[in-house]
């Protein structure tokens, strides 16, 4: 059997004449930066999450690093986040002159440790963006609670958990500023690059659609020095029509995890593979699946082998990346998140995938364990 880590070809087919119709009005249209079709996706994600205004951008790392411009955040700076994460979060800060602090992960979710935080605030610390890593939302009233505290600003870094709930609200509305990606491998994908903030204040919100447009609201007129990222209306037509798939293809993606988990309990697996945990409260998307286990490499082989995929999220915290020497952390900082990137591993989770090859997946591992 022959199972990528993930099939975008098994999710267009179905969707292909709605899709290619809409492509072919923009091009009768001829309308392509901005305007009227992002407009109307941007209400439509909006409306979505729960939030008053989406501003849409050219991808998840433009939406945070334009979620700190709208907030002031620039050289000097300090701003909190995770190592244990992709490398736009901790880039969006260092592009703006300002320093990524981190705080180490909670093992069970991979997520923000808040017990940590309150110790890594400083005079100069000017927000803190908690990830929603794999899908499930970072402890936001704990988060929230430390921020309001600190009078600090709270973006959430939800590029991978479009539809992810807590507390019955949506990832979106929980934080000053939210920050989604529509990069292709996201549980909303466009055909290229695309992201989207969405923020209830109005004033971030008029911030960031000026920030986006080289800090211009009249034409020619600029009010700050901003940046050119902008949503496309190719891209928001065909987002348009994938976010009404986008709750069913989360219950698929939910679904195969619960059939994972089964699985795994079933083949006395326990032991070897810990499974991934969904706090109380949390609605999670599983934009990955993501297991611990030992001997991780040589399996990651043997299912290659056996013609699954997977992948690594991540394979190097940010703290020890060449990039980031300069602030000066060792190696043993951050003990959890490089325990993570030594054990985790990512198993194939996209709603199309049948029984038969979540039982192959589970079978194959099953199967190089026994030859332990
Ligand atoms: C994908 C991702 C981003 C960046 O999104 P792009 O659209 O690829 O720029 C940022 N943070 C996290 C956690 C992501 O998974």
């Amino acid at each position: 059997m022959n199972i990528p880590l993930l099939d975008l070809k098994a999710q267009f087919q179905p969707l292909r004449a709605e899709i290619m119709a809409a492509v072919q009005t923009v091009c009768d249209e001829q309308g392509f930066i901005l305007g009227p079709r992002v407009a109307a996706f941007e209400e439509s994600l909006a409306k979505y999450v729960g939030a008053r205004y989406a501003i849409g951008c050219a991808s998840g790392s433009d939406a945070l690093l334009l979620s700190l411009m709208a907030m002031g955040v620039g050289q000097g700076d300090e701003v909190i986040t995770i190592p244990f994460t992709f490398f736009a979060t901790a880039g969006a800060v260092s592009r703006l002159g300002a320093k990524p602090v981190f705080v180490d992960i909670q093992p069970d979710t991979f997520n923000l440790d808040p017990t940590q935080l309150e110790r890594a605030v400083t005079s100069r610390t000017k927000a803190i963006i908690p990830v929603h890593l794999f899908g499930q939302c970072a402890d936001m009233p704990a988060i929230n609670q430390i921020a309001k505290a600190k009078r600090l600003h709270v973006i959430e870094d939800a590029c991978q958990a479009i539809g992810a709930g807590q507390g019955g609200q949506r990832a979106g509305v929980l934080g000053d500023t939210a920050c989604f990606s529509f990069f292709p491998s996201k549980n909303l994908g466009a055909f290229g690059d695309g992201g989207m903030i969405t923020t209830n204040d109005q004033g971030l919100a008029d911030a960031l659609a000026m920030l986006r447009v080289h800090g211009s609201r009249v034409r020619y007129l600029h009010e700050a020095v901003g940046i050119n990222s902008r949503l496309d209306a190719l891209q928001a037509v065909v987002l348009d029509i994938k976010l009404k798939y986008l709750d069913q293809w989360a219950e698929g993606r939910r679904r195969n995890a619960a059939r994972y988990d089964q699985l795994f309990r079933a083949a006395g697996l326990l032991d070897r593979v810990t499974l991934p945990s969904t706090k109380a409260g949390n609605f999670h998307v599983y934009n990955q699946y993501t297991v611990r286990v030992s001997k991780r490499d040589e399996l990651r082989a043997h299912l290659k082998e056996k013609g699954v995929g997977t992948e690594i999220y991540y394979p190097l915290p940010m703290h020890l990346q060449n990039c980031y020497q300069d602030l000066g952390y060792r190696k043993g900082a951050f003990p959890l998140s490089e325990r993570a990137a030594e054990e985790v591993m990512s198993l194939p989770i996209y709603a199309e995938l049948s029984d038969a090859q979540l039982t192959y997946v589970v079978e194959m591992i099953a199967d190089f364990f026994k030859r332990q």
